[in-house]
């Protein structure tokens, strides 16, 4: 916490103390340049009688004008204490994440008597930009991008104020001297200025347009959510066919017309990271069927800037908000580049003129097993650290390469980026590029050693072997090369305070230390090294990442693994039927030499082969779809599950599928539903997790992998391994997916650091 207003030399740090020894909290307490600054410790709800015990009874001399607050994981601090200035210390500067609107600005927005009355910049110390805004530390305004804005009298009097909400809130603004809103056509020409550009905006989204909006990390893309025509069209010009797409409403009552909103949800929908929501859907949500095509969720949230709320509160029905890019690419953060880049996408762009320093996407986070779990980590959490259990070298790590992010160690602190993306076009490679510059900036950091996925052609490892044969900071650096499956469990552990476990690594691809394709690895150890216990049975998969968009290929390959090319003689499964007569030849030839056929044992492609045997779609548009159609189809009432005997041999244990295939044909040739066979499916995988944890003897199991973003498989395994008398470790604070890879990296690099020791057994 940093407390702002009158707080130095009037006793306050021993108040700190006192009533952190009261609530029985431990940390420690610092004068800082702004303020005091407060590290502290405990169970949540001590904590927030901390923070109401703070602001109530505080020293009698002292004011407090603003809290500034941010949840981060627990150090293990022992007892509490008060710590001397020491200019020459450590940098531990935590860069806060941008904040939703807060109540108090927001009544502000909405009132006619006040002086920012339809204000769309509006913020205060308890809210507004921050990550998005800051060029460099400390935090102050000549260092964001609103130094081009001078303060009008009134506004620099209320930043001056120690009694006034806005002492020192850096982006402080009003219509007088702030940031103004444009409206431009897709060729660059003013529309209008100002709350017109604002109507003029809202007008073309109630006319089923496309709107490009300069929000608070980048553009997004916006239109009416209950119009067929507009998402239709929305996503033949983003070239985004079936993934889903977010959605903003008005309000938290909004919200509940989309989708069932629990406690947790509401929480997160209305905190201050207000991230986008996976929220069960409701049968007359009211939207068009192409926002998410057969999806039984939806991604909702709620307006996080007071332009948001405006414009929602105008329209007074939902939107898409979708990232402003085309198809996998980062999202757009300035006119200039927007207009290049957007201009065959949308029709019509409200802009403004407050630079956003870098982009930062809006989070996407899905409540699963009654705790939140984010899938997308940016806006309202980056740059937020995960705390080692000790301190690290200084590291870089550089991510994997699909949903990527890069995660710098400074002492115990792991700083990780937001996230930049799937590594494939140009435009992502700068966003990656940009990203490790500014960290380095921001952070002061001089890493010895840049951390990178081992397989060789990732854009990540290729960069990171580019930067340390080159002449900048990170030149003649040593690279620590760390097993994909390996960071993930130690990305796993890092958040849950270290140590060893089981874990079970699924997704959808990774580079093994054998060559071959991993995907469905049990791993037993801790950061510093593995012993692959268990895996799927491999098989041989023609086109390799091919496959990701054409399950029957899965499908194909996996019945080959099992009875060779008498596959070609179910003429009675959909899935191998349609293939042409042309087509047969070169696959058979693929499979039978292996010619571009790499080795798997990825779930994620078994997850393809059993949806597409059950009926579902034999092509899909992007990795995942047909895994997440059959989590989708899960029959909740289906207890059984189809055969996954684990097998014990010479090295690692094998759970092979060829049993469960065989009961998937046979149920789908006596007519058993897709539902029913998908429900056997997942409880299948479940029992065998849980005989390889059995088996395996690690107390500890810790689920991880893009895989682990199946809230059926996860909910279902760790409640089983806990009934088994397991302790399940599940993500908190960084995806399961490729998206947390960097903070597993860190853990391993740093765990290995000057030991040498050999990383998987
Ligand atoms: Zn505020
Ligand atoms: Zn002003
Ligand atoms: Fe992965």
């Amino acid at each position: 916490m940093e407390v702002y207003g009158a707080v130095q030399g009037v006793g306050f740090r021993p108040f700190v103390f006192r009533l952190a020894e009261d609530l029985d909290l431990a940390g420690w307490v610092i004068n800082d340049t702004r303020g005091v600054f407060v590290e502290v410790e405990g169970p949540r709800e001590r904590l927030e009688a901390f923070r109401d015990r703070l602001v109530v009874e505080k020293p009698p001399r002292s004011e407090i004008h603003a809290v500034e607050a941010a949840w981060l994981d627990p150090a293990g601090f022992e007892g509490f204490e008060i710590r001397h200035s020491d200019p020459g210390g450590e940098k531990t500067v935590v860069v806060l994440p941008d904040t939703a609107t807060c109540d108090d600005c927001l009544a502000e927005v909405f009132d006619p008597a006040d002086r920012r009355y339809r204000y769309p910049f509006t913020n205060c110390t308890n809210c507004g930009p921050r990550f998005s805004i800051i060029e460099a530390v400390p935090y102050d305004r000549p260092n964001t991008t609103m130094r081009i804005f001078p303060m009008c009298a009134e506004c620099r009097r209320e930043y001056e104020d120690p009694r006034d909400r806005r002492f020192h809130a850096q982006p402080n603004a009003c219509p007088v001297c702030g940031p103004h809103l444009s409206l431009v056509d897709a060729d660059g020409r003013l529309l209008a200025e100002r709350d017109d550009a604002l109507e003029g905006a809202a007008a073309a989204v109630e006319q089923g347009r496309i709107l490009a909006l300069k929000g608070l990390g980048g553009f997004l893309l916006i239109v009416d959510a209950r119009s067929q025509a507009a998402v239709v069209g929305l996503r033949e010009r983003k070239a985004r066919y079936e993934k889903p797409l977010a959605l903003m409403a008005a309000d938290l009552d909004g919200a509940r017309h989309l989708g069932e909103v629990s406690a947790e949800a509401v929480a997160l929908l209305t905190g201050p990271e207000a991230p986008i929501v996976l929220l069960p859907r409701h049968p007359d949500a009211g939207v068009a069927e192409a926002v998410a095509p057969g999806n039984v969720f939806l991604g909702v949230m709620l307006p996080y800037t007071p332009l948001h709320h405006l414009l929602l509160r105008r329209l007074g029905f939902p939107v898409v908000a979708t990232s402003g890019n085309l198809s996998d690419e980062p999202i757009c953060i300035d006119e200039t580049e927007a207009l290049a880049r957007l201009g065959g996408i949308a029709d019509i762009f409200l802009v403004h003129d407050r630079p956003i320093a870098r982009h930062v996407d809006d989070s996407v986070v899905a409540v699963v097993a009654g705790a939140p779990r984010p899938i997308r980590r940016a806006r309202g959490y980056a740059p937020l650290p995960v705390r080692l259990d000790g301190p690290a070298p200084t590291l870089l790590a550089v991510g994997a390469h699909l949903k990527n992010t890069v995660a710098l160690s400074v002492g115990e602190r792991v700083f990780l980026s937001q996230h930049i993306g799937d590594m494939e076009t140009v435009q992502a490679l700068g966003a990656f590029e940009r990203v490790i510059a500014d960290f380095l900036g921001m952070y002061e950091a001089g890493p010895v050693a840049v951390v990178h996925d081992l397989h060789p052609d990732y854009a990540s490892t290729r960069w990171a072997e580019g930067a340390v044969a080159g002449e900048g900071r990170l030149g003649g650096l040593p690279l620590v090369a760390v097993q994909h499956h390996h960071a993930h469990l130690a990305s796993c552990l890092a958040e849950n305070g270290g140590g060893r476990a089981l874990g079970v690594t699924w997704d959808g691809t990774g580079y093994g230390t054998d060559g071959t394709v991993w995907g469905g690895e049990f791993l037993a150890g801790d950061a510093a090294g593995v012993e692959r216990v268990a895996h799927l049975r491999p098989f041989r998969l023609p086109g390799g990442d091919a496959a990701v968009v054409e399950p029957r290929r899965s499908a194909l390959a996996a019945l080959w693994e099992v009875m060779g090319e008498r596959v070609w003689d179910l003429g009675d499964v959909a899935a191998v039927a349609g293939f042409a007569a042309a087509e047969r030849a070169p696959l058979g030839r693929m499979l039978a030499t292996g010619f571009r056929t790499p080795t798997t044992t990825s779930c994620g492609r078994l997850f393809d082969a059993v949806a597409a045997l059950g009926g579902l779609p034999s092509r899909v548009s992007f990795e995942g779809q047909a895994a997440m159609l059959l989590e989708h189809a899960v029959d909740p009432g289906v207890n059984d599950a189809y055969p996954l005997p684990l097998v014990e041999g010479s090295g690692p244990m094998v759970l092979d599928w060829g049993p469960l295939l065989e009961a998937v044909l046979g149920d789908m040739r006596r007519g058993v539903p897709v539902e029913t066979v998908a429900g056997r499916f997942h409880n299948a995988l479940v029992e065998g997790i849980l005989a390889v944890a059995a088996a395996a003897g690690e107390p500890r199991v810790a689920l991880t992998g893009g895989c682990f973003q199946n809230r059926i498989l996860t909910e279902r395994a760790a409640a089983r391994l806990e009934g088994a008398g397991f302790e399940v470790l599940l993500h908190r604070r960084v995806p399961a997916n490729d998206g947390g890879i960097s903070l597993g990296q860190i853990a391993v690099a740093s765990a290995r650091w000057g030991g040498g020791k050999e990383e998987i057994a």
